[in-house]
């Protein structure tokens, strides 16, 4: 079985309101699909993440389309690590020319679509292929609450049974240590309150913030600084030592995980199989944090067939923690798949059938696919 075809399939939709972040405000939501189709007529589904910058969605075509494809052409389709193996080797320079990101981004939609394609193909869940389901339900925290006003936000998710609420900072000292409190105010003290700063702060200002926040008892500070400056990471560890910090969503290199692992610089690791370079990258990556006792809490910011594929990687790995669930209106995130994978109070299970467990929904692919 020869791979005959690898596709960019980009979905869009406008988004009623812009959801602020502190690197910007997302005007659309972009899900990043690749379809994988062999001589034979099989079929596996990935997703690369296109969220920032913004014009990511055009770049990921040139990249999977151009770069990636005429690679994976013609190969034997069911030889998964291989081909990862085979575009990280082609790639490689271009991660220090050009965007390790971008990159690693592109070849972890690739990677998981042949993922998918091997377990569609033997029948089996992808979890089972990573080596084994360890457990079928996942706690979820809530994130994308309401920006006009988090503290209501909030309280809409617990709510709606999440016991775990994520709220964004980034958009001004006073302004977020306000509607930090506003937040814990609003859920009582039993709710665990993650706080990411989506790499807002230099170290000074990392510094005040977190001095600040540790009034509001975060369960975990995300990101304070960029995801590589491993020296101020250093130091707050060090000058904060009880308060839990988050790290990994931007990581790209098994070797910056085995660094904040052997230091200690994070309590909890997050790996994106839709970022770090596919399913395969996400298990070395919790294999070797776990292997130092931090437990792996996968991100996922994109549409519910990435969603999938995270709870896979969560399924196979053997110490976890919250999974992410983003709760923000966002109906083309859940109608990519025909399968409802939304939470009920705050637990989600993982899909059952082989591959990722879902099944793409080809028409709603087709209404807001983009062209490019
Ligand atoms: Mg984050």
């Amino acid at each position: 079985m020869r791979i005959s075809r690898v596709s960019y399939v980009l979905c869009r939709s406008e988004l009623e309101r812009p959801i602020p972040l502190s690197c910007g405000a997302l005007t659309h939501r972009n899900f990043g699909l690749i379809r994988i189709d062999t001589d034979d007529g099989m079929t596996g589904w990935g997703e690369t993440s296109v969220n920032f910058p913004p014009w990511t969605y055009r770049e990921r075509a040139a990249t999977v389309q151009e770069g990636l494809a005429p690679l994976l052409e013609g190969e034997a389709a069911l030889d998964t690590l291989r081909l990862r193996d085979m575009m990280v080797a082609a790639t490689r320079s271009f991660t220090r020319m050009w965007s390790e990101g971008a990159i690693s981004q592109a070849i972890s939609g690739v990677e998981m679509a042949l993922w998918d394609l091997l377990g569609k193909t033997t029948g089996l869940p992808v979890a089972t292929l990573l080596g084994g389901i360890r457990r079928r339900e996942f706690r979820c925290y809530a994130t994308g609450i309401r920006a006009d006003d988090p503290a209501a936000g909030a309280a809409d998710a617990v709510a709606a049974g999440y016991r775990a609420v994520k709220m964004r900072i980034g958009f001004g000292d006073d302004k977020d240590i306000a509607t930090a409190k506003a937040v814990r105010t609003a859920i009582g003290p039993d709710i665990a309150l993650l706080i990411d700063a989506n790499q807002a702060f230099d170290l000074p200002r990392a510094r005040r913030m977190l001095a600040a926040l540790q009034d509001v008892d975060p369960y975990w500070v995300e990101e304070p600084v960029l995801s590589d400056d491993f020296d101020a990471q250093r130091r707050l560890r060090a000058e904060f030592p009880g308060l839990p910090l988050a790290w990994g969503e931007n990581a790209f290199r098994l070797d910056h995980y085995r660094l904040v692992a052997d230091e200690g610089l994070a309590d909890f690791i997050m790996p994106d199989p839709c970022r770090c370079g596919g399913m395969g990258a996400a298990m070395d990556a919790a294999r070797t944090v776990n292997a130092h006792g931090l437990p792996v809490s996968a991100h996922h910011y994109g549409s519910d067939l990435g969603f999938a594929a995270m709870l896979h990687f969560m399924a196979a790995t053997e110490h976890t923690d919250l999974v992410l669930r983003d709760v923000a209106a966002a109906p083309l995130r859940d109608a990519v798949v025909q399968e409802d994978l939304r939470p009920v109070d705050g637990m989600v299970r993982l899909p059952d059938g082989p591959g990722f467990g879902v099944t793409p929904n080809l028409d709603t692919i087709a209404e807001t696919r983009l062209d490019i």
